[in-house]
């Protein structure tokens, strides 16, 4: 398959089941801190369909599988709810029958769902080395710094509110909690800007820029408003403090490898070839290819253009390779296709082979709660503070 052979990130698929001993070895050893056992990894795809529909009926209401939008067919086959991150883990929290909240996501977002469950809830990833590339991209060791070094900068009447998206960790949205702050999401980011700029004279964004500074130029902020902080050499300007001074919105030096393949170029060969087509693309993306698009928002946003749209429409869309592959199909009636052409999936996201979720399934079966993610209770009360000031907007 053309996915298979273009990807680095696609390989798990390829090779998961085919692994020797000495090679799984090897596997196991590039910072992997899962350890599946072989024999669920060798087992053949029937197989798996197999067990993890004897699993699923066993656990029957007991369970509830959340299937994020970028999942491949093979896991979104099994998921009882489709969705981005926060619209899953507020399905999660809507199901208090559900012991068990298995989420095929990535690991903020089992974060969240563990943050909004209810106590008794044990939410589990199925393979805990499934994270987020940009996620990764902000620690709270990094963020406190920055935060001591901007109240240095601008003294105790900085009027810094910190927004963080919420793909980040859980002690993140905890900084926010704790410091006056908010979670956003791609659908509610112009809402959030508006509710900090109420409240403080700046934000400080993190961990994406792209999404910060799109949201911040929809507001109105101009560009000379805004400065970049990046952690691994902040203050590198000769001219740091001033334009710290001068700034408005403080971006975290942040991104989506997914997102950041998108460019001009592919819009303009798209337009060319397929004149009229409709350009549509995530605002994790880069300025100029939002400003070149035709339409920009959230994932649930881009499913909500295509559903709406009438047959004989063409879309050029710019976001994760599984979800536009899945739009295509269920919407044969328009022309839709990835304005990348050398598709890759979320390398994270791919992270969950079908091979994990049996294992995880039948490990509760059996009684054995594999792979559950657990946030503590203090992180957990100040991110909940920063999620419910997202929710009361
Ligand atoms: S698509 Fe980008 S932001 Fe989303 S989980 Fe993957 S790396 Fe993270």
């Amino acid at each position: 398959m053309a996915l298979q052979s273009a990807c680095a990130s696609s390989k798990e698929e390829r090779i998961l089941p085919l692994l020797n001993p000495t090679s799984r070895a090897r596997h196991n050893h590039a910072n992997r801190i899962d350890t599946i056992p072989q024999y669920y990894a060798e087992m053949p795809g029937e197989e798996l369909d197999q067990r993890i529909a004897i699993a699923r009926a066993a656990l029957a209401e007991r369970l509830v599988i959340l299937g994020h939008h970028y999942q491949r067919d093979e896991i979104i086959k099994y998921a009882d709810f489709r969705g981005d991150s926060f619209k899953l883990a507020q399905l999660a929290a809507a199901r208090p029958q559900a012991d068990y909240i298995v989420f095929c996501g990535v690991h903020f977002m089992a974060e969240s769902a563990d943050i909004l469950s209810a106590p008794h809830q044990k939410v589990i990833l199925p393979n805990p080395a499934a994270g987020c590339s940009m996620a990764d991209m902000a620690n709270i060791a990094e963020v406190e710094e920055c935060w001591e070094m901007l109240i240095d900068t601008l003294g105790d009447d900085a009027g810094i509110i910190p927004v963080t998206y919420m793909n980040s960790a859980a002690n993140l949205k905890a900084f926010c909690g704790r410091n006056g702050g908010i979670v956003c999401t791609s659908s509610n980011a112009p809402a959030v800007i508006k509710w900090a700029f109420s409240r403080g004279k700046r934000v400080l964004f993190f961990p994406d820029e792209h999404l910060g500074r799109n949201t911040a130029l929809k507001f109105g902020i101009p560009e000379q408003q805004m400065v970049v902080w990046d952690p691994k050499d902040p203050m590198a300007s000769d001219n740091a403090d001033e334009e710290i001074e001068r700034s408005r919105i403080i971006l975290w030096k942040g991104y989506c490898t997914t997102h950041m393949r998108f460019n001009v170029q592919q819009i303009a060969k798209a337009r060319a070839e397929y004149p009229g087509i409709k350009v549509l693309v995530h605002p994790e993306c880069r300025r100029e290819v939002v400003e070149a698009a035709d339409l920009y928002g959230s994932t649930e946003y881009i499913i909500q253009q295509i559903e709406r749209a009438p047959a004989g429409s063409q879309w050029a869309v710019a976001t994760e390779i599984n979800l536009v592959h899945r739009l295509a199909k269920e919407h044969p009636e328009q022309f839709i296709f990835c304005l990348d052409p050398v598709v890759c999936p979320c390398s994270t996201m791919y992270r969950i082979h079908p091979a994990y979720l049996a294992w995880v399934l039948e490990g509760l079966v059996e009684g054995q709660v594999i792979n559950q993610v657990i946030v503590d209770e203090e992180i957990a009360h100040w991110a909940r503070v920063a999620l419910e000031r997202m929710l009361a907007l």
